[in-house]
């Protein structure tokens, strides 16, 4: 038999999980010319791109544009789609060992982390996700609602995801008429009594983990004032001291923007964005059950040994009235069934990629990148060269012969599998079906596109229902 990898025998990849990460494995190997690899993706949804489509959000359409180079990718001919595929319900472990040399997870970190404090679970009280989420029509989350009659919302976390759900609170309905937005989430945004939005930081400014395009641009919101109180923008010791030291361009251009707010006149907006520093939620108050305000602790900042400067509690407390909540205080992978997974990390455990047994040994054939890899952290590009760290240990572990020794290497095995464990899945032919309606409806409403939010209605539009 020909070595695996050649003309006669190609490499066999599964992918499972088709948001950045999934496709830069994809546009990685392709870069092997030398290798002669089959490629095929699943993905629970319909749907591909991961957080491209259903995170990233709806008015940032230029960081959506990179779904044009996993296009590319994809039309390799040697790549075959599979959505509305789940790994562990519809195929498992046993399935993937049996058609493919090696494996890759690139599943993403879906959840929200929890804020561990009493009230959390009161009504009102969401995850950035569930929003985001909802507002980006994943059909998981479509049938969701939310209080938006509610005229204050805090938002705990201040960084470019909780910029994200601030910003979708502030714009008016023609802002957000122009993008992809859900359907449904316009029109429940149009209804919106919010007025005040407060997003609320533990640390201080020069500690923020927003970038500066995202600060910057809530000072250009058209019907929202933003305000920063000067005693918060104006930074202590230890951070004048950490800035001095690290020079950082970025934390430069943060401090300056967030001083210009607090030195702002309000103009009368109808709206009000106000961002909170070095304070920290200690409790949900509800009132029949329903969130009312949230108490906090005013935080100061100190330098800690090992040099970062850090928060910590005072004994001043603060109700802040608020009706509606969003915590976003960072994301974790959730395990899969038959992979080592690191619970307190939420990562699947690795290293540089290649799946390890908790002894530290490696799991021959599997391997991860993206968020499950190395937690949540990271822009769509981080990805790439996260993929390409997996990618080369994978041709490494191939020259070594270290791979899987798959039953059915013929690309139609798994097609007829999936014939019977699932026949409505999704090829990518499909999927063009679906981009070419929403481009098309989109058109027609100045929009880039209208979204299909249901699995049922992409089923029956690409003739699988
Ligand atoms: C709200 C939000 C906004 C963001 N905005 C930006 C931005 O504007 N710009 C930017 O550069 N970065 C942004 N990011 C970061 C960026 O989205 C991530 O870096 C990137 O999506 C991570 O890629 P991934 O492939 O690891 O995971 P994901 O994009 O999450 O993709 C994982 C895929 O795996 C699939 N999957 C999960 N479980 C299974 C299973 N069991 N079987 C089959 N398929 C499965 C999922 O359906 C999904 O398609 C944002 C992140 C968030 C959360």
């Amino acid at each position: 038999m020909s070595a695996v990898g050649s003309a006669e025998n190609p490499l066999r990849v599964a992918i499972v999980g088709s948001g950045p990460a999934g496709f830069y494995t994809v546009s990685n190997f392709l870069k092997h010319k030398d290798l002669h690899v089959e490629m095929d993706m699943f993905d629970r949804l319909p749907t591909p791109f991961g957080l491209v489509r259903a995170g990233v959000a709806p008015d940032h359409q230029k960081d959506k544009s990179v779904m044009r180079a996993y296009d590319k990718s994809a039309a390799s001919p040697n790549f075959r789609f599979y959505g509305n595929v789940e790994y562990g319900s519809d195929i498992t472990m046993a399935d993937l060992q049996e058609h493919y040399h090696q494996i890759m997870f690139t599943t993403g970190a879906p959840f929200d982390r929890d804020l561990d404090i009493p009230g959390e679970d009161l009504t009102g009280s969401h995850s950035a996700t569930e929003f985001v989420a909802w507002y980006n029509g994943h059909p998981d989350f479509a049938s969701r609602s939310f209080d938006l009659s509610q005229e204050n919302v805090a938002i705990v976390g201040i960084g470019n995801v909780a910029m994200d759900v601030a910003r979708i609170l502030c714009k008016t309905y023609d802002e957000l008429a122009e993008t992809d937005m859900a359907d449904y989430a316009l029109e429940a945004l149009k209804r919106s009594k919010v007025k005040n939005v407060y997003l609320l930081g533990r640390r201080g400014p020069a500690q923020a983990a927003f970038t500066p395009p995202e600060i910057k641009e809530m000072g250009e919101l058209v019907d929202a004032d933003v305000t920063v109180r000067s005693d918060e923008a104006k930074l202590d010791a230890a951070s004048l001291e950490a800035m001095e030291a690290e020079a950082d361009k970025n934390v430069e251009k943060n401090v300056a923007y967030i001083n210009e707010y607090s030195e702002r006149e309000l103009t009368g907006k109808s709206r009000l964005l106000t961002i909170r520093f070095l304070v920290s939620p200690t409790e949900v108050i509800g009132r029949d059950g329903q969130v009312c305000a949230i108490r906090m602790v005013k935080n100061e900042a100190y330098q800690s040994e090992d040099g970062a400067v850090r928060a910590r509690a005072t004994d001043v407390f603060e109700d802040l009235p608020v009706g509606l909540l969003f915590r976003s205080v960072g994301y974790r992978g959730v395990a899969l069934p038959e992979i080592p997974f690191h619970e307190s990390w939420g990562t699947i455990l690795n290293d540089q990629g290649r799946v390890q047994n908790s002894d530290g040994s490696q799991v021959t054939g599997l391997y991860t990148a993206g968020w499950i890899k190395r937690g949540p952290s990271g822009v769509i590009g981080t990805n790439k060269t996260c993929a390409q760290e997996t990618v080369n240990c994978m041709v490494e572990d191939l020259g070594k012969g270290t791979h899987l020794n798959p039953e059915h290497t013929d690309p139609q095995a798994m097609e007829t599998l999936l014939q019977t464990r699932k026949p409505n899945y999704l090829s990518w032919t499909d999927w063009k079906t679906l981009d070419e309606i929403e481009h098309s409806k989109g058109e027609a409403a100045g929009r880039p596109r209208v979204k299909f939010t249901s699995v049922r209605e992409m089923l029956a539009a690409t003739g699988k229902g």
